[in-house]
Parts: structure tokens; sequence; C-alpha cells
């Protein structure tokens, strides 16, 4: 089952922005299960508020366009 939050994840944007590729998304947000190591989604969990541009291994991407 993909992450909760796959939907309305700012990835999304990201990736239709061309900022990122869709390889995140494979490998994480519609993953089986693999969404659980994700920096965002365990951020989330911990009611923890977190940038837009932060990726699931916890590294930044350039979102200024
Ligand atoms: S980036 Fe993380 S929190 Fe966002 S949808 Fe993907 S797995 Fe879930």
């Amino acid at each position: 089952m993909p992450c909760k939050w796959n939907s309305i994840c700012p990835l999304r944007k990201l990736e239709k922005a061309g900022l990122i590729d869709y390889s995140w998304s494979r490998e994480y947000c519609e993953s089986a299960n693999n969404w659980i190591n994700c920096k965002r989604y365990q951020a989330e969990e911990k009611g923890v508020a977190q940038s837009d541009n932060v990726m699931p291994d916890g590294s930044f991407v350039n979102n200024d366009k």
C-alpha cells in the first residue's frame, strides 16, 4: 500500500515542475512499505514541520525556479 500522504505530498509538485524525477515516488511513496523509512513521513508522524524541498532520504532539492 502506498504512503498515506502520496496524493498530497509536496513532492508531487516538484515532479510536475520537473525539479525531481519519479524515482523517489517509485522507491518510497508508491512502494509497498518503504515509505516508513522516508524522513518526511517520519517527521510528519512526530508532528514536526518541514520544508517542501526535503527528500525522503533527508537531502534537500533546490526548488527555486
Ligand atoms: S515523500 Fe515521504 S511522506 Fe511524501 S508521499 Fe513520499 S513517502 Fe510519503
